[in-house]
Protein backbone atom coordinates (compact mmCIF):
# COMPACT_ATOMS: atom_id res chain seq x y z
CA UNK A 1 0.00 0.00 0.00
CA UNK A 2 0.71 3.40 -0.62
CA UNK A 3 1.17 5.81 2.10
CA UNK A 4 -0.19 9.35 1.56
CA UNK A 5 1.30 12.22 3.23
CA UNK A 6 -0.01 15.21 1.58
CA UNK A 7 3.59 17.53 2.56
CA UNK A 8 3.08 17.22 5.94
CA UNK A 9 5.32 18.41 8.69
CA UNK A 10 6.63 16.34 11.06
CA UNK A 11 8.67 16.19 14.35
CA UNK A 12 10.77 12.85 15.15
CA UNK A 13 12.48 13.35 18.95
CA UNK A 14 15.57 10.99 19.63
CA UNK A 15 15.86 11.22 15.36
CA UNK A 16 19.33 11.58 16.00
CA UNK A 17 20.34 7.42 16.24
CA UNK A 18 18.05 4.17 16.34
CA UNK A 19 14.31 4.13 16.24
CA UNK A 20 13.62 7.68 15.59
CA UNK A 21 16.32 7.75 12.65
CA UNK A 22 14.23 5.43 11.43
CA UNK A 23 11.48 6.88 11.60
CA UNK A 24 11.90 10.42 10.44
CA UNK A 25 14.33 8.96 6.97
CA UNK A 26 10.74 7.33 6.37
CA UNK A 27 9.01 10.08 6.54
CA UNK A 28 11.30 12.38 4.42
CA UNK A 29 11.40 9.20 1.96
CA UNK A 30 7.19 9.49 2.00
CA UNK A 31 7.90 13.57 1.04
CA UNK A 32 7.25 14.83 4.84
CA UNK A 33 9.33 17.84 6.21
CA UNK A 34 11.18 16.37 9.13
CA UNK A 35 11.94 18.43 11.53
CA UNK A 36 14.77 15.72 13.58
CA UNK A 37 15.31 16.43 17.14
CA UNK A 38 18.47 14.77 19.36
CA UNK A 39 20.14 16.00 22.67
CA UNK A 40 23.19 15.98 20.47
CA UNK A 41 23.66 18.61 17.51
CA UNK A 42 25.59 16.12 15.68
CA UNK A 43 23.02 13.26 15.99
CA UNK A 44 20.43 15.03 14.31
CA UNK A 45 22.60 17.10 12.25
CA UNK A 46 23.95 14.47 10.43
CA UNK A 47 20.78 12.49 10.21
CA UNK A 48 18.66 15.95 8.64
CA UNK A 49 22.07 16.05 6.38
CA UNK A 50 21.28 12.75 5.16
CA UNK A 51 17.91 13.35 4.37
CA UNK A 52 18.49 16.70 2.35
CA UNK A 53 21.20 14.99 0.36
CA UNK A 54 18.82 12.11 -0.46
CA UNK A 55 16.49 14.70 -1.80
CA UNK A 56 14.23 14.99 1.10
CA UNK A 57 13.09 18.03 3.34
CA UNK A 58 14.29 18.42 6.76
CA UNK A 59 15.67 20.44 10.12
CA UNK A 60 17.84 19.65 12.89
CA UNK A 61 17.40 20.83 16.10
CA UNK A 62 19.33 20.15 19.46
CA UNK A 63 16.62 20.27 21.90
CA UNK A 64 16.70 18.58 25.84
CA UNK A 65 13.08 17.21 25.62
CA UNK A 66 13.55 16.72 29.34
CA UNK A 67 13.67 20.69 29.84
CA UNK A 68 10.37 22.00 29.68
CA UNK A 69 11.64 25.57 29.07
CA UNK A 70 13.62 24.35 26.48
CA UNK A 71 10.62 22.72 24.25
CA UNK A 72 8.46 25.75 25.07
CA UNK A 73 11.19 28.02 23.23
CA UNK A 74 11.73 25.30 20.60
CA UNK A 75 8.02 25.05 20.15
CA UNK A 76 7.03 28.69 19.23
CA UNK A 77 10.50 28.94 16.86
CA UNK A 78 8.72 26.29 15.05
CA UNK A 79 5.39 27.39 14.56
CA UNK A 80 6.68 30.90 13.77
CA UNK A 81 8.94 29.23 11.08
CA UNK A 82 6.06 26.03 9.92
CA UNK A 83 2.52 27.55 11.20
CA UNK A 84 1.45 23.39 12.39
CA UNK A 85 3.56 20.29 13.10
CA UNK A 86 1.04 18.14 11.60
CA UNK A 87 2.84 14.88 12.92
CA UNK A 88 4.60 14.83 16.68
CA UNK A 89 6.63 11.32 17.30
CA UNK A 90 7.93 11.40 21.26
CA UNK A 91 9.96 9.01 20.37
CA UNK A 92 13.20 10.03 22.67
CA UNK A 93 13.88 7.62 25.45
CA UNK A 94 16.84 6.59 27.99
CA UNK A 95 17.11 3.55 30.51
CA UNK A 96 18.70 3.99 33.88
CA UNK A 97 18.36 0.12 35.26
CA UNK A 98 18.62 -0.75 38.79
CA UNK A 99 16.93 -2.79 41.13
CA UNK A 100 13.92 -0.82 43.16
CA UNK A 101 16.63 -0.40 46.60
CA UNK A 102 19.44 0.62 44.75
CA UNK A 103 17.51 3.08 42.16
CA UNK A 104 18.50 6.64 42.55
CA UNK A 105 16.17 9.69 42.72
CA UNK A 106 18.14 10.78 40.00
CA UNK A 107 18.06 7.77 37.49
CA UNK A 108 13.99 7.79 38.46
CA UNK A 109 13.71 11.14 37.69
CA UNK A 110 15.74 11.36 34.53
CA UNK A 111 13.68 8.37 33.05
CA UNK A 112 10.68 9.69 33.88
CA UNK A 113 11.20 13.01 32.75
CA UNK A 114 13.50 12.06 29.06
CA UNK A 115 10.29 9.44 28.48
CA UNK A 116 7.25 10.56 29.57
CA UNK A 117 7.71 14.32 30.48
CA UNK A 118 8.94 15.14 27.23
CA UNK A 119 5.25 14.26 25.70
CA UNK A 120 3.80 16.32 27.64
CA UNK A 121 5.87 18.96 26.55
CA UNK A 122 5.84 18.49 22.96
CA UNK A 123 2.07 17.78 22.91
CA UNK A 124 1.04 20.45 25.17
CA UNK A 125 3.38 23.17 22.82
CA UNK A 126 2.60 21.93 18.98
CA UNK A 127 -1.01 20.33 19.65
CA UNK A 128 -3.10 23.92 19.41
CA UNK A 129 -2.35 24.21 15.86
CA UNK A 130 -3.49 21.02 15.01
CA UNK A 131 -6.62 21.32 16.82
CA UNK A 132 -7.25 24.42 14.37
CA UNK A 133 -6.06 22.77 11.49
CA UNK A 134 -8.70 19.95 12.06
CA UNK A 135 -5.81 17.49 11.68
CA UNK A 136 -2.80 16.10 13.20
CA UNK A 137 -0.80 12.51 14.64
CA UNK A 138 0.73 12.00 17.69
CA UNK A 139 2.52 8.49 17.65
CA UNK A 140 4.57 7.62 21.21
CA UNK A 141 7.06 4.92 21.10
CA UNK A 142 6.42 3.22 24.60
CA UNK A 143 7.72 -0.25 25.34
CA UNK A 144 6.25 -3.81 26.06
CA UNK A 145 8.15 -3.58 29.04
CA UNK A 146 5.38 -0.58 30.19
CA UNK A 147 3.00 -3.49 28.93
CA UNK A 148 4.19 -5.99 31.18
CA UNK A 149 6.77 -5.00 33.87
CA UNK A 150 10.64 -5.55 34.11
CA UNK A 151 12.58 -6.47 36.89
CA UNK A 152 15.31 -3.73 37.64
CA UNK A 153 13.71 -1.04 35.30
CA UNK A 154 10.65 0.26 37.68
CA UNK A 155 11.42 3.89 36.35
CA UNK A 156 11.51 2.79 32.85
CA UNK A 157 8.39 0.77 33.05
CA UNK A 158 6.73 3.75 34.70
CA UNK A 159 7.26 5.84 32.33
CA UNK A 160 6.39 3.72 29.56
CA UNK A 161 3.41 3.08 31.18
CA UNK A 162 2.43 6.34 31.72
CA UNK A 163 3.07 7.05 27.96
CA UNK A 164 0.11 4.83 27.15
CA UNK A 165 -1.95 6.53 29.72
CA UNK A 166 -0.97 9.56 28.36
CA UNK A 167 -1.82 8.49 24.57
CA UNK A 168 -5.32 7.14 25.59
CA UNK A 169 -6.12 10.15 27.29
CA UNK A 170 -4.82 12.41 24.25
CA UNK A 171 -7.02 10.34 22.30
CA UNK A 172 -10.51 11.07 23.42
CA UNK A 173 -9.43 14.99 24.20
CA UNK A 174 -8.76 15.70 20.94
CA UNK A 175 -10.53 13.33 18.62
CA UNK A 176 -13.21 15.85 18.11
CA UNK A 177 -10.29 17.99 16.24
CA UNK A 178 -9.30 14.96 13.92
CA UNK A 179 -6.53 14.36 15.52
CA UNK A 180 -5.26 10.76 16.50
CA UNK A 181 -2.68 9.83 19.37
CA UNK A 182 -1.38 5.79 19.22
CA UNK A 183 1.45 4.76 21.04
CA UNK A 184 4.09 1.73 19.52
CA UNK A 185 5.18 -0.47 22.04
CA UNK A 186 8.65 -2.19 20.81
CA UNK A 187 10.23 -5.53 21.33
CA UNK A 188 13.42 -6.08 21.39
CA UNK A 189 15.39 -3.86 18.67
CA UNK A 190 18.50 -3.37 17.78
CA UNK A 191 20.43 -0.10 18.26
CA UNK A 192 22.38 1.46 20.70
CA UNK A 193 19.76 1.09 23.26
CA UNK A 194 20.42 -2.43 23.35
CA UNK A 195 23.44 -2.82 22.31
CA UNK A 196 25.45 -3.08 25.25
CA UNK A 197 23.52 -6.61 26.28
CA UNK A 198 25.81 -9.63 25.78
CA UNK A 199 25.35 -11.63 23.02
CA UNK A 200 24.49 -14.90 25.56
CA UNK A 201 21.48 -12.51 26.95
CA UNK A 202 20.55 -11.68 23.03
CA UNK A 203 20.11 -15.11 22.10
CA UNK A 204 18.07 -16.14 24.94
CA UNK A 205 15.78 -13.34 24.29
CA UNK A 206 16.12 -14.00 20.86
CA UNK A 207 14.55 -17.88 22.23
CA UNK A 208 11.72 -16.56 23.15
CA UNK A 209 10.49 -13.96 20.68
CA UNK A 210 7.90 -16.39 18.32
CA UNK A 211 9.32 -14.76 14.96
CA UNK A 212 13.08 -15.83 16.64
CA UNK A 213 15.00 -12.45 15.54
CA UNK A 214 15.30 -9.17 17.33
CA UNK A 215 13.67 -6.50 15.82
CA UNK A 216 15.56 -4.19 13.49
CA UNK A 217 14.40 -0.31 14.09
CA UNK A 218 12.93 -0.12 10.15
CA UNK A 219 9.88 -2.64 11.90
CA UNK A 220 9.23 0.00 14.03
CA UNK A 221 9.35 2.80 11.92
CA UNK A 222 6.95 0.59 9.48
CA UNK A 223 4.26 0.87 11.98
CA UNK A 224 4.88 4.48 12.97
CA UNK A 225 4.75 5.84 9.41
CA UNK A 226 1.55 3.89 9.28
CA UNK A 227 -0.20 5.76 11.85
CA UNK A 228 1.33 9.30 10.86
CA UNK A 229 -0.26 8.69 7.37
CA UNK A 230 -3.72 9.85 5.95
CA UNK A 231 -4.44 5.93 5.67
CA UNK A 232 -4.91 5.76 9.55
CA UNK A 233 -7.50 8.24 10.28
CA UNK A 234 -9.93 6.02 12.01
CA UNK A 235 -7.60 4.84 14.08
CA UNK A 236 -6.69 6.20 17.39
CA UNK A 237 -6.28 5.36 21.49
CA UNK A 238 -4.38 2.36 20.47
CA UNK A 239 -1.00 0.58 21.48
CA UNK A 240 0.66 -1.75 18.61
CA UNK A 241 3.15 -3.97 19.80
CA UNK A 242 5.86 -4.44 17.71
CA UNK A 243 7.96 -7.62 18.81
CA UNK A 244 8.11 -10.42 16.80
CA UNK A 245 5.28 -12.35 19.46
CA UNK A 246 7.08 -11.67 22.23
CA UNK A 247 3.84 -10.68 24.37
CA UNK A 248 0.53 -12.12 23.53
P1 LIG B 1 18.83 5.12 21.13
O1 LIG B 1 19.46 4.40 19.99
O2 LIG B 1 19.52 5.14 22.45
O3 LIG B 1 18.56 6.66 20.64
C1 LIG B 1 17.92 7.52 21.52
C2 LIG B 1 17.70 8.87 20.86
O4 LIG B 1 17.01 9.69 21.82
C3 LIG B 1 19.00 9.58 20.51
O5 LIG B 1 18.89 10.27 19.28
C4 LIG B 1 19.16 10.57 21.66
O6 LIG B 1 19.83 11.78 21.32
C5 LIG B 1 17.73 10.91 21.98
N1 LIG B 1 17.59 11.42 23.34
C6 LIG B 1 17.84 10.79 24.52
N2 LIG B 1 17.66 11.62 25.54
C7 LIG B 1 17.29 12.82 25.01
C8 LIG B 1 16.98 14.08 25.55
N3 LIG B 1 16.99 14.32 26.87
N4 LIG B 1 16.67 15.09 24.70
C9 LIG B 1 16.65 14.90 23.36
N5 LIG B 1 16.93 13.71 22.79
C10 LIG B 1 17.26 12.69 23.61
O7 LIG B 1 17.34 4.57 21.43
P2 LIG B 1 16.39 3.61 20.57
O8 LIG B 1 16.72 2.21 20.90
O9 LIG B 1 16.35 4.05 19.17
O10 LIG B 1 15.00 3.91 21.29
C11 LIG B 1 14.06 4.86 20.80
C12 LIG B 1 12.80 4.78 21.63
O11 LIG B 1 12.28 3.45 21.55
C13 LIG B 1 13.01 5.06 23.11
O12 LIG B 1 11.92 5.77 23.63
C14 LIG B 1 13.06 3.68 23.72
O13 LIG B 1 12.66 3.69 25.06
C15 LIG B 1 12.08 2.94 22.84
N6 LIG B 1 12.28 1.49 22.84
C16 LIG B 1 13.43 0.94 22.38
C17 LIG B 1 13.58 -0.44 22.39
C18 LIG B 1 14.82 -1.11 21.89
O14 LIG B 1 14.91 -2.35 22.02
N7 LIG B 1 15.78 -0.41 21.33
C19 LIG B 1 12.56 -1.25 22.91
C20 LIG B 1 11.40 -0.64 23.37
C21 LIG B 1 11.27 0.72 23.33
P3 LIG B 1 21.42 11.80 20.96
O15 LIG B 1 21.54 11.13 19.61
O16 LIG B 1 21.75 13.24 20.93
O17 LIG B 1 22.10 11.04 22.05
Amino acid sequence: MNLTFNNRVALVTGAGRGIGKAIAELLAKNGVNVICVSKSADSCGAVAAGIIAAGGKAKSLAVDVADGAAVAKASADLLAEFGTIDILVNNAGITKDGLLFRMSEDDWNSVISTNLDSCYFWTKYLARPMTQKRWGRIVNITSVVGLMGNAGQANYCAAKAGMIGFTKAIAKEFASRNITSNAVAPGFIKTDMTSSLPAEAAEKITAVIPLKRLGEAADIANMTAYLCSEEAGYITGQVFTVDGGMVM
